[in-house]
């Protein structure tokens, strides 16, 4: 091996005295010293995999102040109080501040006694605030959750378009974009808006092994999620993700009155309470935090045991940035998500009322079918997630389809009835209904709906009596997974789509994913 140059135990010593780490993990010091050296880095790393002191020690060891851009102002304060009693003289700017608190940060900044300076990205744009930058020594550039710049991602913020101007400006100074969160196609997207193709990229598998995914059908979310933390969580810390703040309230409810400490934490709460809640949660053992997405971005607390979603994620990248607050400290634990249909009627209905461009509801569209397929398939989720992310793995063994594989069967024929009764609904009555209605006409339920609308006099009517609710509710939704049929509107009509057609006319098998449970209990009743 060759000699360690100066850099490198340099780094290394600070890794040891400031952090109190003996080694460094991964690629952690390869980036280290490749930003010590003068270059750029981008950097994706898991959320967990130790992305800080990528930048944190090469900010240290290079002369002069390491700016850290990040959007996370909510928690600037803890990152620079953590710091600081690591003894590292870290401070921030953002909208926050008073004068008189901002006055002595920037005086810190320009004497030279700051090691880091936490900045909003807004602040970018402020011309005082580069003025500022211009009389001081920058030593980096760190740009934290860099997938922010990406306009098709899922969480872009406008200010960071403003950072490709940071290398304009300042050209001598390295810059670091780091990020747990990039398909493909967001990874070159960073790349090219924050001019970092000639940079030195660093891709760690973003494999969390620890964690054991698993999906499962919604019926009851709340009894269920209460049925998992007392058969698997018991006093453990989590997270709990719904999608509105009305369901936040309610569930959050729900687990204390049957018990189970849990706090909420979404944007309709004032920042006041919001605080609190957040720092309950990381000082207490055990706490329970009910949150929207707005909860979670930069929280670092290593005995997360578990993360679930009442509702279904906008995407695959915030369902894996989300899950992957759970386990950072390498301990098993869960991502367990319960998904139904009326999930993607509710985020269909939202996309088609969104405002924006057509070009961004395709895009809102294509995350929220990948998101689909990642809970419909029959293939390890890890290995269907991690594929999304353009990385190549075996069956992990420790997800929900690789403990109990679920069986498949041909649903062609179900398929089949519930297109037709879609045609039938279209040509003979020029309407449009939803899944529930589809399925009363199915199982020939005389509803005064069915009623009213005279549909029990399709040709239709109770086709589809072989299967139960439940069951043709899977039946669509993995029909919308896989593209064979669409909702739309304000009601979630179901409608068809250029597949439907082939399995019209027979030319499309349609394979389906049989419930573990459901399967279990066929299995039981056959034998029976
Ligand atoms: P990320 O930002 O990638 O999510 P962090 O930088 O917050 O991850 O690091 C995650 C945890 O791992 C932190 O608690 C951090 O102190 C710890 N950590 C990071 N690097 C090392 C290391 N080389 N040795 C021991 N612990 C580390
Ligand atoms: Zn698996």
């Amino acid at each position: 091996m060759a000699a360690p140059d100066i850099g490198t135990s340099e780094a290394l010593e600070t890794l040891n005295r400031v952090f109190g780490y003996d080694d460094f993990r991964g690629d952690q010091h390869a980036i280290v010293e490749h930003v010590i050296a003068g270059g750029d880095a981008l950097v994706l790393m898991p959320t967990g995999g130790g992305k800080s002191l990528c930048y944190q020690i090469p900010a240290l060891v290079r002369p002069g102040v390491g700016v850290v851009i990040s959007p996370l102002i909510a928690l600037m304060q803890d990152q620079v109080d953590a710091l600081r009693n690591l003894g590292v003289r870290a401070g921030f700017l953002n909208s926050t501040q008073d004068y008189a608190e901002r006055n002595r940060v920037e005086a810190a900044f320009l004497s030279g006694e700051l090691d880091l300076l936490y900045l909003a990205p807004e602040r970018l744009s402020v011309e005082s605030t580069v003025r500022l930058l211009d009389r001081g020594k920058i030593s980096l550039f760190a740009i934290d959750e860099a997938h922010c710049v990406s306009q098709w991602g899922h969480d872009f913020r406008p200010d960071y378009l403003m950072l490709s101007a940071v290398h304009e400006r300042w050209p001598d100074v390295p810059r670091i974009a780091l990020t747990a969160t990039a398909t493909k196609a967001t990874h070159a997207e960073i790349a090219s808006r924050l001019n970092l193709e000639d940079a030195r990229h660093f891709v760690a598998s973003f494999d969390r092994p620890n964690i054991q995914y698993r999906i499962v059908g919604k019926n009851s979310p709340q009894r269920q999620l209460l049925e998992l933390l007392r058969t698997e969580h018991k006093g453990d810390a989590g997270i709990v993700y719904c999608l509105s703040r009305n369901s936040v309230e309610k569930t959050a409810d729900f687990l204390v009155e049957n018990g189970i400490p849990a706090v909420p934490y979404h944007a309709g709460l004032d920042a006041r309470t919001r605080a609190k809640h957040q720092s309950r949660f990381l000082r207490e053992d055990g706490l329970i935090v009910v949150a929207t997405i707005a909860f979670g971005m930069g929280i670092d607390k290593p005995d997360v045991r578990f993360v679930a979603h009442l509702d279904l994620p906008k995407s695959v990248e915030g369902y894996y940035q989300e899950t992957g607050r759970a386990g950072r400290d390498g301990l098993p634990s869960t991502a367990w998500l319960a998904y139904g249909l009326q999930d993607v009627v509710q985020q269909r209905k939202m996309i088609d009322t969104s405002e924006g461009s057509d070009a961004h509801k395709r895009q809102l569209s294509a995350h929220l079918n990948a998101m689909l397929a990642l809970c419909e398939t029959v293939e390890c989720r890890r290995v269907q997630v991690l594929s999304y992310f353009g990385q190549r793995s075996e069956p992990c063994g420790n997800c929900d389809t690789c403990l109990a594989p679920p069986e498949t069967w041909d649903g062609t024929i179900p398929a089949q009835k519930l297109l037709s009764t879609i045609v039938r609904l279209q040509n003979e009555r020029r309407q449009k209904f939803g899944a529930g209605q589809i399925i009363d006409i199915l199982l020939g339920k005389t509803t005064p709906k069915v009623t009213q609308h005279r549909h029990d006099s399709l040709k239709v009517f109770g086709i589809g009596t072989e299967l139960k609710e439940p069951e043709w509710r899977a039946v669509v939704r993995q029909l919308l997974a896989q593209g064979l049929a669409a909702v739309e509107g304000d009601y979630g009509s179901l409608v068809l789509t250029e597949g439907s057609a082939e399995v019209l006319n027979g030319t499309r098998k349609v394979q389906l994913r049989r419930e573990p449970e459901r399967a279990a209990k066929a299995a039981a009743r056959s034998s029976a």
